[in-house]
Order: C-alpha cells, then sequence, then structure tokens
C-alpha cells in the first residue's frame, strides 16, 4: 500500500485550518419505548469524522497502540485488516521517547507509519491510575466501604492531586514528574495526533461523593486551562494540520453530576467530548444518555476504554461514535479469542490437533491461512507469531463488529442485529 502522508490543513506559517476537523451525522437510531434519553431518544448514530489525517466512518472501533505501536502488528497489517484509526497513550510517549522526538518526526501518524487518522488520551487516567492502582474498569467492584484513599492491595501510592495538577513517580524510572493541563496540551500538541483530550481528574467508584463534587468542579478548571492552552499552541505552533481537542465527562455513577460535567464540557469551545472515568457496567448505556441528553449533537463522542461486547453496544445504542478498547490485543497475546460464538481460549488442549481455523467465517488474515492447532502451538511456544495471528483475528473481530453495527443502523435492522449477535455471543456464558 501507498502512504500518503499529507494531512489536510497544514500550511507554512499558518496556524492549523480548523474546518479540516468536523463531523457529519448521517442515520439516527430511531427513539424506543426504553430510550434512556430524555423522551425515549436514542442517540445512537452513523457519521463520519473528518480529520487532516482521512475520514472514520463511525461508529468505529478504535485499535490502541499504547506506545505508538500495535503489539506484535505492523501498520499496514491494521489497515488490511479494515482500522481506521489509532490511539495512543500520551503519558507512555511522554515516558519514552519523549514528545521532541514525536515533534520531530513530524508527529504521530507519520513516526509510526500510519496512513491515517490518530487519537492520543491525556495521560490522566496513567497518571492517576498510580494514585490509587485502580482498574479501568467498567467492572469494578464497589462493594464495601467507600474511600478517597483507596489504594489496591501491594500497590504504593505513587500520583498526588492538587488545585494546579498531579505530581507523581515514573513507574519506568521513579523520576518525579509533574502533569497538568498545560503541561498535557504541551506534550499532546508535540506528538501531533488528530485527536487530543483534555486533561481531567479521573476518580474511582471507590471516592465519596463529596470528593466527586469537588473533582467534577476542579475537572471543569482543568477543561477550561486546557482550552485556553489549546488555542495558544494551535496559534503559536503554525505549519501543522489542526488538532481537535475532546472534553472529558467525569462524575462516577450520579445522574446529576454526569448531567452537570456535561454541561461544563458543552459550554467551552471543545471539537468533541469523551465520556470517562469508571462507570459500573449496567449504568453504561445510561450514563452515554445522560451526557448526550446535555451537548450538542454537532460534536463526536468518545467512550474511553471499553470493556466488552455488550458494553459496545449499550455505547453505541446511547451516542457513542468511537471506542477504544485495549482487550483484543491484551487478551490475544494469552491465547484468548473473540468469536461470534463467545471468548474462549486457543491454548486450551482441545484445540492442539484441530485444524480448522479460529472463525469459519472470519475474513481475517490469520482465519484465512492458518489453523487452530498452528495458533494454539505457537502461544504455548511462545512464538512472537502467536501473538501476531491471535492479534490480528481479535483486532479484526471487533473492527468487524462496529462496521456491522454501522451497517445495522443505517440498514434500519440494529436492534435485531444486536438481539441475534448478543444471543449467540453470550449462549455459553462468554465473558467479555
Ligand atoms: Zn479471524
Amino acid at each position: 500500500m501507498t502512504f500518503l502522508m499529507n494531512p489536510l490543513g497544514a500550511e507554512p506559517g499558518r496556524p492549523g485550518d480548523r474546518s479540516a476537523f468536523s463531523f457529519e451525522a448521517i442515520t439516527q437510531l430511531p427513539s424506543a419505548a426504553d430510550g434512556l434519553g430524555r423522551e425515549g431518544r436514542r442517540y445512537g448514530r452513523t457519521g463520519i469524522i473528518h480529520t487532516p489525517h482521512g475520514d472514520i466512518h463511525t461508529p468505529a472501533f478504535i485499535p490502541v497502540a499504547t506506545q505508538a505501536a500495535m503489539k506484535a502488528v505492523l501498520p499496514e497489517q491494521m489497515r488490511e485488516m479494515g482500522a481506521q484509526v489509532l490511539l495512543s497513550n500520551a503519558f507512555h510517549l511522554f515516558e519514552r521517547p519523549g514528545e521532541d522526538i514525536l515533534d520531530q518526526a513530524g508527529g504521530l501518524a507519520r513516526f509510526m507509519n500510519w496512513d491515517g487518522p490518530t487519537y492520543t488520551d491525556s495521560g490522566g487516567f496513567q497518571v492517576l491510575s498510580l494514585g490509587a492502582g485502580f482498574k479501568k474498569t467498567l467492572a469494578m467492584d464497589v462493594t464495601g466501604m467507600q474511600s478517597d484513599e483507596v489504594i489496591a492491595e501491594g500497590k504504593e501510592r505513587l500520583a498526588f492531586v492538587d488545585e494546579d495538577g498531579v505530581t507523581f513517580k515514573s513507574p519506568l524510572n521513579g523520576d518525579q514528574h509533574r502533569f497538568s493541563a498545560e503541561i498535557s496540551m504541551g506534550i499532546q500538541h508535540k506528538i501531533g495526533a488528530d485527536v487530543m483530550f483534555a486533561f481531567d481528574e479521573l476518580t474511582t467508584l471507590m471516592n465519596t461523593r463529596s470528593y466527586q463534587e469537588k473533582s467534577v468542579e476542579r475537572t471543569f478548571r482543568w477543561a477550561k486551562r486546557c482550552v485556553a492552552e489549546h488555542e495558544r499552541l494551535t496559534a503559536e505552533r503554525t505549519g501543522k494540520p489542526y488538532q481537535a481537542l475532546f472534553g472529558v465527562v467525569q462524575g462516577a455513577n450520579y445522574e446529576d453530576l454526569r448531567r452537570k460535567a456535561a454541561g461544563h464540557i458543552a459550554s467551552l469551545d471543545f471539537d468533541g467530548v469523551g465520556i470517562g472515568g469508571a462507570i459500573e457496567k449496567r449504568l453504561l448505556g445510561q450514563t452515554c444518555a445522560w451526557i448526550c441528553d446535555e451537548m450538542p449533537e454537532s460534536r463526536p463522542r468518545h467512550v474511553l476504554g471499553i470493556a466488552a461486547v455488550d458494553d459496545i453496544f449499550a455505547g453505541v445504542e446511547n451516542g457513542g461514535d468511537t471506542f477504544d478498547c485495549v482487550a483484543p490485543a491484551r487478551c490475544g497475546r494469552n491465547g484468548a479469542v473473540f468469536t461470534r460464538d463467545g471468548r474462549w481460549n486457543i491454548k486450551r488442549a482441545q484445540f492442539k490437533n484441530d485444524f480448522r481455523p479460529i472463525e469459519e467465517d472470519c475474513d481475517c488474515y490469520a482465519c484465512t491461512n492458518y489453523s487452530r492447532a498452528y495458533i494454539n502451538h505457537l502461544l504455548r511456544a511462545r512464538e512472537f507469531n502467536g501473538f501476531t495471528l491471535a492479534t490480528i483475528h481479535n483486532e479484526r473481530f471487533f473492527v468487524r463488529l462496529l462496521d456491522e453495527i454501522r451497517a445495522s443502523i443505517d440498514g434500519g435492522y440494529f436492534d435485531d442485529y444486536k438481539k441475534e449477535t448478543l444471543a449467540r455471543f453470550y449462549a455459553n456464558g462468554s465473558r467479555g
């Protein structure tokens, strides 16, 4: 394939042209009796996000290339399987190799030889996870006492939040660092992704209500600082394509806080919204709907860190346009494969002499060319090609799932498609 690497809206001596980023809605899901938005609204839709590095047809799945790389899979292979856009992590790139290297390379896409749109998250999640050691989590166990000082067992607290930002110790080398709204914007501008996220404070479901209230207000103050710094950097860093900035809505499980936080983000000049933070799995769809109730529909909506197939349906139905998830790659490396009939582990002994593909009707490179027996052998022998093939299949599974969901909304059969897909996927009690 040819890599064009020719972003729109970048002219020498001029700030990035903001019109190179926009969202175009195509088909809206009809309201329903059980719709979770106001008056039964269902905010699910198809559309196109136009970015300087190309279009994203939504709803879309965004594979996670944490350190400007898909583990074990090259960008060409990601493109071949239909991935439209990749998400990298600002915190990890700040730690290694450093944002200046990406700036010198001409930005994230060019650095990793990916001819398409990219996203970076703000680093807030990684930095703050150092504080509490919690999981990114839609399925957090919230039984037990609430506390603002919850630390996962066996973890040292490595991050401390104050009004201005977060001080933390690098897990890589123990160095002390500081993140703030301005620092995160500076790093993300140098990394150069098409979509960036505002620096927010991520709380856990364990935090007390009064802490969540304070945190939502603090995130609003940080959001204003992010917008101001983003405008300053956009004007200053001429000759670069426009980078869109999404504000992030926090507020945990509380409807009033989620609505309030969405109103905060809606009141600022963001290009889109990130639905973030700790959400109990059963409230995912409802939380998205609360937020969509309060947001202008012209802005694209990203659901941060989705974990499972049913969560994707809940997120899409209630207004999510894009979804990132580390599960396909992380699970693939451990031998867990996602198929229409659920998630199962290909390293199990029963597949040692099973010469069928992972999934009969999958069109991915792994299923077209290799057997379960061979991939079972590679993964047991810890051969890199085993990671590659399992990851290709799993990423393709999610990319294709979102492609099919998109077709079902445009074709007017989303409800049937959802029912059939979920019934089949969870028929055997599959997790994931
Ligand atoms: Zn496959």
